[in-house]
């Protein structure tokens, strides 16, 4: 097929290098698959004929070292851009489904094309050769189709991340997977639950912020089965319903996480989330998706107090996003009204936490209340009339508070008295 893709100057320089050096060398993977597509590709990657060592010689100072090496990836950096340079290979399979039990370099791009997972992704380019397809590639991209390179039995069972892989396409490209691709993956995707969960957690991601994961998720649920085994004893209608609302919702995946996490024990969805903050989130979002969000600022001020501003914005979109899964326009009304409210409350710097209160530790400490846990419990308490609307933040009238709990000082229930509320 004539293509003619625009490689970046130092993906050319590379290949010319190589080249002249009588290796033969190939832009090759996601960036050709991007390129054919008319997208940006996110990196660029080089196969090449030349062994670890050679690629070495042809970059002196230019390779850093890298855990790769035994692989026979090299990173070249150029121009400030790391490059992966990669000796043809065919990989062992993961018997202990971690680790492949180790690579052989090979001496033609095809034999290195054949041991990648899809189509798609085995294809390579040079601008001397032109495009490398042997595997019918471009006809599947061109109708956006996921099919695996050889027998998807066996290449799911050599590595089923490659299942998991298959999700983030299909997610990220909206592809349709091949009927045989996919029979095989559900024969095979028992074998995920064996896999370390750190291979896994980068193509989750990808693949639940992918645009298509609404469609991913309602028709390959039966895939993230071994991963989610809670998702299991989630009815069919709380499933979809989920699903719906991710479809509304940002694609944001803190978001995502959280919707998720009503219907999939956050226990089995955390070490799946980037990081910890991002499990602890969606575990929040998920715990307060069904509360009452009523739009008053003094509830306003409450929920900010409880969850801060970047969580309660994400509990509203999740909230939404379940309100036009369930067509409930009632709920959406409010919703709007309360985020309108929490706009406001964060533009005029409502008070919701100790350190807005227009007053501190040593006013309370002037006004006269014994150093130590009493002044935390003055604050806290003005603090909690500040929220409700009962008392204003203004400093003279919070002054006048704190004297008032220390003339009460010493009586059982030493509370801030209300008559000035
Ligand atoms: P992205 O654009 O998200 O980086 P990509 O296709 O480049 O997508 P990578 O994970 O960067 O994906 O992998 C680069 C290439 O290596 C793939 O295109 C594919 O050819 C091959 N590959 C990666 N992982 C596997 C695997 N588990 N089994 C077979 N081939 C793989
Ligand atoms: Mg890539």
């Amino acid at each position: 097929m004539e293509v003619d893709i625009m490689l970046p100057g130092p993906v050319r320089g590379i290949l010319s290098t190589l080249q002249q050096q009588g290796h033969s060398a190939f832009a090759v993977g996601g960036c050709v698959r991007d390129s054919l597509l008319g997208r940006p590709p996110c990196d660029w990657d080089v196969c090449t004929s030349a062994r670890p060592g050679e690629i070495q010689a042809a970059f002196p100072g230019k390779c850093l070292s890298a855990p790769g090496v035994r692989h026979g990836t090299i990173t070249v950096l150029l121009e400030h851009t790391p490059y992966e340079v990669t000796t043809f290979r065919t990989d062992g399979a993961y018997s202990d489904h971690r680790h492949p039990d180790g690579v052989r370099f090979v001496r033609s791009v095809s034999e290195d094309l054949a041991r990648r997972d899809f189509t798609v992704n085995a294809m390579a380019y040079s601008p001397a050769s032109g495009l490398i397809d042997p595997f019918g590639g471009a006809r599947d991209l061109a109708a956006k189709r996921l099919r695996c390179v050889g027998d998807p039995v066996r290449r799911f069972s050599e590595d089923a991340l490659r299942i998991l892989r298959m999700t983030r396409f299909a997610a990220s490209m909206g592809f349709s997977i091949e009927q045989r691709t996919e029979a095989a993956a559900l024969q095979q995707c028992e074998v995920l639950a064996q896999l370390s969960v750190e291979r896994c957690r980068d193509e989750f991601c990808k693949m639940l912020s992918g645009r298509w994961a609404p469609r991913v998720l309602h028709g390959q649920r039966a895939l993230f089965l071994p991963l989610l085994p809670s998702a299991a004893k989630t009815s069919e209608r709380a499933w979809e319903e989920a699903v719906s609302a991710i479809a509304a919702a940002p694609g944001e995946l803190g978001i995502r996480f959280g919707i998720l996490c009503r219907v999939v024990s956050p226990a089995h969805l955390a070490p799946l989330c980037p990081d910890a903050k991002t499990a602890q989130t969606a575990a929040l979002l998920a715990e307060y998706a069904e509360d009452p969000l009523r739009a008053l600022p003094s509830m306003v001020r409450r929920w900010l107090h409880r969850l801060g501003a970047e969580t309660l914005q994400r509990l509203i979109c999740l909230q939404a996003a379940f309100a036009a899964a369930r067509g409930d326009s009632a709920k959406q009304v409010e919703l709007v009204e309360f985020a309108e409210l929490l706009r406001r409350a964060l533009e005029s710097g409502a008070c919701w936490q100790r350190a807005q209160l227009a007053v501190n530790g040593a006013d309370a400490l002037e006004a006269g209340i014994p150093e130590g846990e009493e002044v935390g419990a003055a604050l806290k308490a003005l603090l909690e009339r500040v929220i409700d609307g009962t008392l204003p933040n203004e400093r003279g009238v919070l002054l006048e508070q704190l004297a008032a709990w220390r003339a009460n000082a010493g009586c059982e229930q030493c509370t801030i008295p209300a008559e000035k509320a």
